[in-house]
C-alpha cells in the first residue's frame, strides 16, 4: 500500500504540475536587427531547443558575461508571425471551449509587442499579427461547428494610460473615461460601458482597427510615445448556444499589448513624464503580483492595486489561461533592459516549478 502512496502522491504531483503550467506560460520573442543597425555584436549568444536563451554581456568578464533563461519556448529573430501563430493557437482556441485566456506583450519599447501582437502593416495578410489570426481562427472554427453550436463574437477594445481606461472603438473618439465593474451581471464584462461591436468575418475586425488605431492617437504628442506608455487592450467575447441541449458556453481573450517596460531614469523624468513612469511601473509590478500570488496559490491575489488587474481579473488565474510574451531588443544598447525583462519573465515562468517543488 506504500506503493499506492507513492504513485497516488506523485500524481497529485503531477497533476499539481500540470494545474501551475496551466496558470502560466511564457514565450520569449528575440526582434530581428532592424535595416541600419549594427549587427555584428547581438546580446544573444545563443538560442537552444528547449527554451534555453544564453545571453551576452558585452561589458562584463569570464563567467558572469553569459547568463542562461529558461522559458517554455524560445523564438528567434527569424521565426515568422505565422510560426509564432502556430504555438499560441491551441491556448486561443480553447475560447470556443468556454475558456477565459489571457495574453500579454511585454518588453522594452522597440523589442517588437506590437509587431506580434497587430503586425506592421494591416493589407499584408503574411505579417499580420496574433490579433487578426486569432480572430481569423475563431470565425473559421465557429463555422465549422455552426451545425453543432451558434456562436456570436463581440469586440470591446480598450486603452489604460495613467490609470485611466479608455474606450478605443468609439466612432466620434472621446475622451470619457470609463469605470471597472468587477464581476459585473452586465453580460459578465468588467468594462461595461466601452462599446461591444459584434463581429462576423475578418473585415469588421480591420475595420474595428482602424477606428481603435485612430483612436489611440487622440491627444498623443506622437502615436508611438503615446503608445508606449499606455496599454491596449483588445477583449474578444465570444457566446456559444449548443443546438441540441440548448446549453451556453462563455469565453473572452484578452490581448494586451503592454506598455514598454523600460525603466524611467527617475531623477530625469518630471511632470507628465514622470507620472506616467509612475503608473507603468506600478501597473508592470501590480501584473507580476498578481501572476506571483496566483502561482503561490496565495489566499489573497492583489487584484485591486492597478486598472490593469482589475480589467483582467476574471481571465487570471481559476480556469483561466494565460500566456506572457516576452520580447527582447538584441542590440547590445539595449542590454540593460533585455536582462531586467527575462528576470521578470523567468520569475513570471519559473515560480510555477517552485510552488509545487515546496508543496511536495
Ligand atoms: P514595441 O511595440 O515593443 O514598441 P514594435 O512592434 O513597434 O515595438 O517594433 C519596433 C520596430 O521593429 C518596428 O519598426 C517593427 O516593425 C520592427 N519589428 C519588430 N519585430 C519585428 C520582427 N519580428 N520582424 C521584423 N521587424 C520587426
Amino acid at each position: 500500500s506504500s506503493y499506492h502512496k507513492i504513485l497516488e502522491e506523485n500524481r497529485l504531483l503531477y497533476n499539481q504540475v500540470q494545474d501551475l503550467k496551466g496558470t502560466i506560460r511564457v514565450f520569449c520573442r528575440v526582434r530581428p536587427f532592424l535595416p541600419g543597425q549594427f549587427r555584428d555584436q547581438s546580446t544573444v549568444d545563443y538560442i537552444g531547443e528547449n527554451g534555453n536563451i544564453m545571453i551576452v554581456s558585452p561589458q562584463k568578464q569570464g563567467k558572469d558575461a553569459r547568463k542562461v533563461f529558461t522559458f517554455d519556448k524560445v523564438f528567434g529573430a527569424n521565426v515568422t508571425q505565422e510560426q509564432i501563430y502556430a504555438d499560441t493557437q491551441p491556448l486561443i482556441r480553447s475560447v470556443l471551449d468556454g475558456y477565459n485566456v489571457c495574453m500579454f506583450a511585454y518588453g522594452q519599447t522597440g523589442s517588437g509587442k506590437t509587431y506580434t501582437m497587430s503586425g506592421p502593416d494591416l493589407t499584408t495578410e503574411e505579417t499580420w499579427g496574433v490579433n487578426y489570426r486569432a480572430l481569423r481562427d475563431l470565425f473559421r472554427i465557429s463555422k465549422a461547428r455552426m451545425d453543432v453550436i451558434k456562436y456570436e463574437v463581440g469586440v470591446q477594445m480598450i486603452e489604460i494610460y495613467n490609470e485611466q481606461v479608455r474606450d478605443l472603438l468609439v466612432v466620434h473618439g472621446s475622451n470619457r473615461r470609463l469605470d471597472i465593474r468587477n464581476n459585473s451581471q452586465l453580460n459578465g464584462l468588467n468594462v461595461p460601458d466601452a462599446s461591444l461591436v459584434p463581429v462576423t468575418c475578418t473585415k469588421d475586425v480591420l475595420d474595428l482597427m482602424k477606428i481603435g488605431q485612430r483612436n489611440r492617437a487622440v491627444g498623443a504628442t506622437a502615436l508611438n510615445e503615446r503608445s508606449s506608455r499606455s496599454h491596449s487592450i483588445l477583449t474578444i467575447h465570444v457566446r456559444g448556444k449548443e443546438l441540441v441541449s440548448g446549453s451556453m458556453l462563455k469565453g473572452c481573450l484578452h490581448l494586451v499589448d503592454l506598455a514598454g517596460s523600460e525603466r524611467v531614469d527617475k531623477s530625469e523624468a518630471v511632470g507628465e513624464r514622470l507620472k506616467e513612469a509612475q503608473h507603468i511601473n506600478r501597473s508592470l509590478s501590480a501584473l507580476g503580483d498578481v501572476i506571483y500570488a496566483l502561482a503561490q496559490k496565495s489566499s489573497h491575489v492583489p487584484y485591486r492595486n492597478s486598472k490593469l488587474t482589475q480589467v483582467l481579473q476574471d481571465s487570471l488565474g481559476g480556469h483561466a489561461k494565460t500566456l506572457m510574451f516576452v520580447h527582447i531588443n538584441p542590440e547590445v544598447n539595449a542590454i540593460g533592459e533585455t536582462i531586467s525583462t527575462l528576470k521578470f519573465a523567468e520569475r513570471v515562468a519559473t515560480i510555477d516549478l517552485g510552488a509545487a517543488q515546496s508543496n511536495k
